[in-house]
């Protein structure tokens, strides 16, 4: 990346509210410096991470920009289950629409009902008061229909945005892989028709290899963090996997690539990043979009280590590969729509997968407890909590169940009950 530059005349031309805008930009770096830049003994190689967060409204969008004016097309999404090859394959550039903080909540109420979960209402938010860049930038955003709130708000968004929306079956039986084969497939016209390119063995093959690359580096950073002591926090690692949905991929991979190689030397000279001891948990649940830091802060803060999220934000989100093997383009379309139904959302019934992959981490990891993260109002989520529940209940496995929103209003009690658990865990542990 180039150096800072003055973005507003591009934030201007984007369409922004630069009010709103500088508003964000404070909110945002203020939350940064507290939640990120006040730790001790981080690794060093999280100063690249550092100037992603610090330029991702300037260079990265002025990248974005760029891009386009070479012809190339910006496509938004909002779930894991959205082929990235694709739109990869076809010259296209993919960006997470996601949004984890309490902006523009207003605005999005004259739209949505109040009790709907906040990352819905967030990224309306972010769109309706005209503050998200990347938004403004896509040239296509792609909904999916996983559960009900995203599905309406897709509806509403079209008045602003052309959207197109992919449907998601509901379970994993063979005819559930014949719809979602389709889905996949007209996703691709719908890809080649707003990039005017074509998908070929070529293009698919590399494209497929470049997104698992980023899977790989990421799967490189979780085993890292299998060591005791953890040689990075929680927060940070949940950091890294935020920033996936938003850089360019290989230059992303090789910045995970070589935070792995400072972990890795890190964890055989068992340096910690917290402090030797602390107990160690998995987050699981909903997903943590950038700058949803607030429960890993209390969690850290109240002295445990968090080793894992089992989350789209996390492994959820790139724990299989496609397979590589692939040499036609109907073989390749196979091994992705295969790859993406291994996806656990809790969108999908049954759904027992997650729950033993929750059981699987919590083992493989050495854990002392987990704590469900559910985002108020996310039926799907808080629901299967009860299945999670039983199965950690019956592993002797403590868990935490934390509900909660984008506000700041319940931080101390949130705190109060992470303390007493992390006291608990403590006990236990020694
Ligand atoms: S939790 Fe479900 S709906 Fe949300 S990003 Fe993950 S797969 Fe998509
Ligand atoms: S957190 Fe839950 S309610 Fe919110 S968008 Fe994801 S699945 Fe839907």
């Amino acid at each position: 990346m180039d150096k800072k530059q003055d973005y507003r005349p591009m934030w201007t031309e984007l369409g922004l509210d630069l009010e709103g805008h500088d508003g964000l930009l404070k909110v945002f770096g203020d939350s940064y410096s507290e939640v990120y830049l006040h730790q001790e003994n981080r690794p060093g190689a999280m100063e690249y991470f550092d100037f992603v967060v610090s330029e991702c409204h300037g260079l990265r969008i002025k990248e974005l920009m760029d891009a386009k004016d070479e012809g190339r097309k910006v496509i938004g999404t909002f779930c894991v289950y959205v082929p990235e090859e694709i739109i990869l394959a076809l010259g296209g550039i993919s960006v997470g629409l996601c949004a984890g903080a309490e902006i523009g909540m207003e605005k999005a109420e004259e739209y949505l009902p109040r009790n709907l979960c906040a990352l819905i209402k967030s990224f309306m938010g972010f769109e309706l008061a005209g503050v998200c860049p990347y938004f403004k930038a896509c040239d296509i955003v792609i909904g999916e229909t996983t559960c009900d709130g995203k599905k309406k708000a897709y509806e509403l968004l079209e008045d602003i945005k052309e959207i197109y929306v992919m449907e998601l079956p509901q379970k994993k039986e063979e005819e559930d892989r014949v719809l979602w084969k389709a889905e996949v497939l007209k996703f691709a016209e719908v890809c080649e028709r707003v990039t005017g390119r074509k998908i070929t063995p070529e293009n698919l093959k590399e494209a497929i290899k470049t997104v698992n690359d980023r899977r790989r580096a990421q799967l490189r950073l979780r085993g890292a963090r299998r060591a005791s002591p953890t040689p990075i926090s929680g927060r940070d690692a949940l950091l890294v996997n935020q920033i996936a949905f938003y850089d360019n991929p290989v230059r992303f991979t090789g910045s995970v690539n070589k935070l792995c190689d400072e972990l890795e030397s890190r964890a055989e000279g068992k340096e910690s990043a917290n402090g030797n001891g602390a107990p160690r948990v998995v987050v699981s649940g909903c997903p943590m979009a950038l700058p949803n830091w607030k429960l890993p802060f209390i969690v850290e803060s109240s002295g445990a280590d968090i080793v894992a999220e089992e989350s789209c934000v996390g492994e959820r989100g790139f724990r299989a590969l496609v397979d590589e093997s692939g040499e036609t383009l109907d073989e390749m379309i196979d091994n992705l729509v295969d790859r993406y139904l291994t996806i656990d959302c809790a969108c999908f019934t049954p759904n027992l997968e997650r729950v033993e992959h929750i059981l699987e981490t919590a083992k493989e990891f050495g854990v002392d407890g987990v704590i469900h993260y559910t985002i108020s109002c996310c039926t799907p989520y808080m629901v299967e909590e009860k299945k999670v529940d039983e199965a950690l209940s019956a592993e002797g496995i403590p868990l935490l169940k934390i509900e909660t929103d984008y506000s700041q209003g319940d931080i101390g009690q949130l705190q109060t009950r992470v303390d007493a658990f992390v006291e608990m865990l403590k006990a236990r542990h020694s």
